[in-house]
C-alpha cells in the first residue's frame, strides 16, 4: 500500500492510499505524508519520428526546414534505412521513458516510410497515420497496419486527391488527419471543407475558423515548442483551445523538440498558464484515439520533494522523477 497524491485523467487532485494488485485500487483518505505522486500515463497526439536522424538544426523558417524538398526531406533522402529505424526506436524509447504510452505518429515517406515505422514500433505503441501519394498506395498502407492518413497542409497536395482520401478514410473507418493554420489562415478553409477527424496546429487560424472547427467537434492538437521554434506562438488561439473539450497536445518533429511530453507540458505552462487544462490535453488522447491509459508513479525524493499540486507535475516534473510506469487500470473506490 502506498500513500499517494493522485491526479486523475480529468485533473482532479486526490489524497489517499493506492493498492496495486491486478488493478490499482485507490481509496481517498487523509494522509500525513506522500510516498509518491500518481498520474495517468500521457498521450503524445502529434509526432514525426522519422526526422530523429536530423536532430537540432539551426533555427530557420518553416518552409525551409519542413516544407516539400526542405532541409528535413533532403536529409531523409540521404540517410540509410537502418539508421532511420534505429533513431525512431530510440525516440519511441525516449517517449516511453518519459511516461508516454501511446503516440500518434505522422509517418512520411510513403509505403516505405510505413514499413520503417512497423519495424521500429516493436511494442506497437504508435497510432500510425501514413502519408500516401496515390490511392493505390493508400490502399496498400491500410493493408499494412496504417490507422489512417496524416496529411500535410492542403497547400502541399492536390485537393482532389485529398478529397478521395477523405472518402476512403470514411468508408474504411480510419482516421483522416491534416495540418492546418500553422503559419497563417490560408490553408484552413480548405482543410475544414474536408471535414477531417483530426486537425494539427490551428495556432495561426483566424478565430472564426478556429471556432468553426470546434463547433464541428474536430479534435485539435497544439505543439507549442515547435510553434516557438518557428516564431509562430499565438496565445490568443491557445487560450481559446485550452477551454476546448477536444484539445490535445503533441511534440511534433523530433528534430525540433524531444518526444517527451513532460517537457512539452513544462514549456506550455509558462505560455498558457492553465496547468489543469494542459494536463488534460496530454491525457485526453487515450479517449480520442481509444487507447488504454496506464499509471505513472513519480517519486518525491528530489525534484518533486514536497510537491503536492497538479501545477508541480505540469511545470516541474522531469522524466527522471518517474519511479515506474504501470500498465494497470485505476479503480477509484
Ligand atoms: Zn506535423
Amino acid at each position: 500500500m502506498l500513500r499517494v497524491f493522485l491526479i486523475t485523467k480529468e485533473g482532479e487532485e486526490l489524497f489517499g492510499e493506492l493498492t496495486i494488485e491486478d488493478k490499482a485500487y485507490f481509496v481517498e483518505k487523509e494522509i500525513k505524508e506522500i510516498d509518491c505522486i500518481v498520474t495517468p500515463t500521457f498521450f503524445n497526439s502529434h509526432v514525426h519520428l522519422g526526422d530523429s536522424v536530423a536532430k537540432d538544426p539551426e533555427f530557420m523558417d518553416l518552409e525551409k526546414l519542413v516544407g516539400p524538398n526542405g532541409y528535413k526531406f533532403r536529409i531523409l533522402k540521404e540517410t540509410n534505412r537502418d539508421e532511420i529505424v534505429s533513431c525512431m526506436k530510440n525516440s519511441i524509447e525516449v517517449a516511453l521513458n518519459s511516461g508516454t504510452t501511446n503516440l500518434a505518429e505522422f509517418r512520411e515517406g510513403g509505403i516505405e516510410g510505413l514499413k520503417l515505422l512497423n519495424e521500429a514500433d516493436e511494442m506497437n505503441v504508435c497510432i500510425k497515420l501514413a502519408r500516401p501519394s496515390s490511392i493505390e498506395e493508400a490502399e496498400l498502407m491500410l493493408k499494412q497496419n496504417a490507422n489512417g492518413f496524416g496529411m500535410s497542409s492542403v497547400r502541399d497536395h492536390e485537393f482532389s486527391f485529398l478529397e478521395e482520401l477523405r472518402d476512403i478514410a470514411r468508408k474504411r473507418n480510419v482516421i483522416f488527419a491534416i495540418h492546418a493554420g500553422e503559419r497563417d489562415n490560408d490553408d484552413v478553409e480548405g482543410a475544414l471543407s474536408l471535414e477531417p477527424d483530426l486537425l494539427i496546429h490551428m495556432n495561426m487560424a483566424d478565430v472564426k475558423s478556429l471556432k468553426a472547427a470546434m463547433d464541428e467537434e474536430i479534435p485539435i492538437v497544439s505543439c507549442l515548442r515547435s510553434n516557438a521554434f518557428f516564431n509562430l506562438l499565438n496565445n490568443k488561439n491557445y487560450d481559446i483551445l485550452s477551454d476546448y473539450r477536444l484539445w490535445l497536445i503533441g511534440t511534433d518533429n523530433v528534430m525540433i523538440a524531444s518526444p517527451n511530453i513532460i517537457s512539452e507540458m513544462n514549456f506550455a505552462s509558462y505560455i498558457i498558464k492553465k496547468d489543469k487544462k494542459i494536463f488534460c490535453a496530454v491525457t485526453r488522447g487515450f479517449d480520442v484515439f481509444s487507447c488504454k491509459t496506464g499509471l505513472i508513479l513519480f517519486h518525491t525524493k528530489k525534484n518533486l520533494y514536497k510537491a503536492n499540486s497538479i501545477r508541480s507535475i505540469v511545470r516541474r516534473a522531469n522524466a527522471n522523477d518517474i519511479l515506474q510506469v504501470l500498465h494497470k487500470e485505476l479503480v477509484l473506490e
